[in-house]
């Protein structure tokens, strides 16, 4: 809820060529909302119990080949690997590797 810096009046959500403002009803005063960026963050929450599913489901098909990898943990040079794209396309996937001896599991970006 949003309240108007002149007159203290509650703000009304309007729409106003083609997007939403807060418009006081009492005194005319408009303001471009804040909830536009609540409103995003919101999606992206949502977003997050699908991508958890994906990271799953890639993890049971790619765990079939090892490559070259040093494990940072024991040292060994063989780990499994599988690329997840864990956002949106414009950023880059991330590679997670397996270490094909102690089982630890890292990430990397290209
Ligand atoms: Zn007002
Ligand atoms: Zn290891």
């Amino acid at each position: 809820m949003e309240f108007c810096p002149r007159c203290g009046k509650l703000m009304t959500p309007v729409r106003k060529e083609g997007k939403v403002v807060l418009k006081c009803i009492n005194c005319g005063y408009e303001e471009e909302p804040r909830s536009e960026k609540k409103l995003v963050i919101k999606h992206e929450v949502q977003h997050s119990p699908q991508e958890r599913t994906v990271v799953i489901e890639e993890r049971k098909i790619d765990l079939s080949a090892t490559v070259k990898a040093k494990c940072p943990r024991c040292g060994y040079n063989r780990a499994y690997f599988w690329m997840v794209q864990t956002r949106a396309a414009d950023e880059p996937s991330t590679r997670f590797f397996k270490c094909a001896r102690c089982g630890y599991v890292w990430r990397e970006y290209d």
